[in-house]
């Protein structure tokens, strides 16, 4: 008997709005303003100096560490500390 308030058609409704394009770029600006974030804290390893050691792994590199930890993990022959790649080689950065 109680059929009618069981079922909402219009709930659906409301939680779809077709995909707007402007939705996509919010998502990159916020990605884009944690990369920012994520630069300007100190080494990941030693939490001191500058991150300005690039670890290269095939076409992509994480920024996460300053040359010298970067340096002793490719020494070390240690993957990269983020996404345990192995690391094909480490470059001092500098920001321009
Ligand atoms: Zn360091
Ligand atoms: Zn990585």
């Amino acid at each position: 008997k109680d059929r009618v308030s069981s079922s909402l058609p219009t709930q659906r409704a409301v939680q779809e709005p077709q995909m707007h394009f402007g939705e996509h770029k919010k998502e990159e600006e916020v990605e884009c303003q944690e990369n920012i974030k994520n630069v300007l804290t100190p080494c990941l390893l030693c939490q001191k100096r500058p991150r300005d050691g690039n670890i290269l792994h095939g076409r992509s590199a994480h920024l996460v560490a300053c040359f010298k930890c970067a340096k002793m993990l490719k020494k070390r022959r240690l993957p990269c500390p983020v996404c345990n790649k192995q690391i094909q080689m480490v470059i001092k950065t500098f920001v321009g």
